[in-house]
């Protein structure tokens, strides 16, 4: 998820290694380090924290050597510490492994080596690999990372350097980005074109499978252990339209990652046969949370909107009585906590102040927390009893996007979880969810595909003074997500509503000049929804309808239609909120304004 860079050359690595990690600080990462190779041993440097930490503990050392490999890393497995950060090492030694990415079964390997009398050292997915590459090192680097690899599920880019074969770096990318770029009698590997670009333009993207060794005037690309060619490019964009990976903003980038990062948030936790959930951070209270009595989840903004969907679900597929609460609101006004109650903070940073201090509150009146945050050792997530990560990477729009599906994700994977436990839900039924989960992220890609159309719908209505969302069930938290949106970003005063509730107020706003946004996937609610939206035409408001393919009764009622796949109604937020994520990306595009640096706000919330 984070940053690798690799030098092999004739100059010393250190600075550009440092310089390389320093290009990819953008990204967000919690701790750094890197190894050298010097006659035949590794140096090692370590931190916690920002890149220049790192570079003071480096300086007067000797760190001297022309192969090297860096690491930012961004923690999915184990707190950012100094022993948990990259490089990861073999028993020996010897061997110096950087990572991106979650390798899903290290707990199995991690035993089978344990039992070999392999010691362990950090909490990392990542050291698992690093051993078992030198479990299986029998004096050639190349063919132990191809046969470890072999071993391995999960998603990875990782470069890895022996201190006995001092002229290569062995590289391999299986879903994390991983290139490769070609300088004179110097090459480097990096997770990130922007680490390298001010050595080299030549750059070879590598793809999934693929595995490369590098020497210092060689560069040999393989894929199931058989060398193939691949082509090199010369980059003409410039570092900033890198750092954005081509797209004009970090909120819209973060709106396409989208695919990936639900597809990390469930890697090794969806047991698709079973149609069961597998949540480790939970392990050690699950017997509390199946017998809880009542689910309060605590959030702001964004985070409290998947808390709403998270109510609906634990009410729908658990059987358990929910509510959510502001958490500004919730820790102020003495709330009654009666045994078996569990307080779930949902917050993206995980230090959300108003979210933190709600959820001590209720710790101090004995309910259970748990925490469904992204950030891996935030204080919400130290503080809580229990929690289940994200894992959706940093994120630096300041609009939450690809964390919000996440939350919503992980909160019907705990609802399934419980159902099944509290046996609310049968096997067909978490089956069916739990499939259905598994093809949210290539529905997602769909969605993606219709930014050109919702471009032109934002084209005739930016200019609009106010909008209206309007959803209902599931949907009714989606409207208050787009609502929020648009307001974020684009400055324009729009208002989220259960669509039934609008005629006791808010149609009095409704002429021909309002556009109303509806939600309106097929769903038990539908027919409902299409009379409200009969009682928008007959004031003469504009309807933009967010509904299922080939919906014709939907379709003759709306001005506008946004198509997009069906899926099960308890998911269908995570695929409904896409469409409004790019109409207030669009919108605010539309109107000139700062979409990366909205007026007023900021990130991460530590205020109260
Ligand atoms: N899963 C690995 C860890 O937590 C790699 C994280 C990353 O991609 O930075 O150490």
């Amino acid at each position: 998820m984070c940053g690798i860079i690799g030098y092999i050359g004739n100059k010393e690595a250190l600075p550009i290694l440092l310089s390389g990690l320093e290009r990819m600080e953008y990204r967000g990462y919690d701790s750094a380090g890197l190894a050298i190779v010097n006659n035949r041993s590794l140096l090692v440097e370590k931190s916690v924290g920002r890149i220049e930490v790192l570079k003071q503990k480096t300086k007067n050392k000797n760190l001297y050597g022309n192969l090297g490999i860096g690491h930012t890393r961004w923690a999915t497995h184990g707190d950012p510490s100094t022993v948990n950060a990259h490089p990861q090492f073999d028993a020996s030694k010897k061997i110096a492994l950087v990572h991106n990415g979650i390798i899903e079964n290290y707990q199995s390997i991690r035993k089978m080596l344990e039992k070999e009398g392999i010691q362990f050292e950090s909490e990392t997915d990542t050291e698992a690999l690093a051993k078992l590459i030198g479990f299986l090192y029998r004096g050639d680097l190349e063919s132990a990372v191809e046969d470890a690899l072999s071993q391995v599920d999960g998603a990875y880019g990782i470069a890895v350097i022996h201190s006995d074969e001092p002229d290569k770096i062995v590289a391999a990318r299986m879903g994390s980005p991983l290139i490769v770029a070609k300088g004179t009698d110097e090459n480097f590997v990096a997770s990130d074109p922007a680490a390298t670009l001010e050595f080299t333009r030549d750059v070879a993207f590598l793809n999934d499978g693929e595995m490369v060794v590098v020497k210092h005037n060689e560069i040999k690309f393989k894929k199931q252990r058989k060398m193939i060619t691949k082509e090199f490019e010369t980059l003409a964009y410039s570092l900033e339209e890198i750092e954005r990976g081509g797209f004009d903003h970090f909120m819209l980038k973060e709106i396409y990652m989208q695919p990936q990062t639900l597809e990390e948030t469930m890697r090794g936790r969806l047991m698709l046969k079973e149609g069961d959930v597998k949540l480790g951070g939970l392990r050690d209270v699950m017997e509390q949370l199946v017998k809880m009595k009542r689910a309060i989840f605590l959030g702001c903004g964004t985070a409290w909107h998947a808390g709403l969907l998270g109510e609906h679900l634990f009410e729908d597929l658990a059987g358990i009585p929910a509510e959510t609460e502001y958490a500004s609101e919730f820790r102020y006004r003495n709330p009654v906590i009666e045994d078996g109650t569990v307080a779930i903070a949902i917050s993206q940073s995980g230090e959300t102040a108003d979210t933190l201090a709600a959820i001590r509150e209720a710790k101090r009146k004995n309910a259970l927390t748990i925490g469904i945050v992204n950030v891996v050792g935030s204080t919400i997530a130290r503080e809580t009893h229990a929690g289940t990560y994200l894992r959706t990477g940093p994120e630096i729009g300041v609009a939450s996007t690809k964390a919000f599906t996440s939350q919503v994700l992980v909160c019907a994977m705990l609802a399934v979880k419980l159902g099944r436990l509290r046996g609310k839900l049968s096997h067909e039924e978490a089956f069916d969810l739990v499939n259905a989960m598994n093809e949210l992220p290539s529905k997602v890609s769909e969605i993606l595909e219709l930014r050109d159309q919702i471009k032109a719908i934002a084209q005739r209505f930016s200019q609009a003074r106010n909008f209206l969302y309007l959803g209902r069930g599931y949907q009714f938290p989606v409207a208050l997500e787009g609502a929020l949106k648009l307001k974020e970003i684009s400055y324009i005063l729009a208002e989220g509503y259960p669509a039934a509730e609008m005629k006791h107020g808010p149609i009095a706003l409704i002429d021909e000049n309002m556009p109303v946004v509806f939600l309106a996937p097929r769903d038990p609610l539908r027919s409902k929804l299409i009379s409200n939206i009969e009682q928008v035409r007959a004031r003469k408001g504009i309807v933009i309808s967010v509904c299922n393919p080939n919906d014709q009764d939907i379709r003759s009622i709306s001005n506008e239609v946004i198509e997009i796949p069906q899926t099960l109604p308890q998911l269908a937020p995570i695929l409904s909120v896409i469409p409004l994520q790019l109409l207030a990306y669009e919108i605010a595009v539309q109107l000139g304004l700062n979409v990366d640096r909205p007026r007023n706000l900021a990130k991460s919330v530590t205020v109260e």
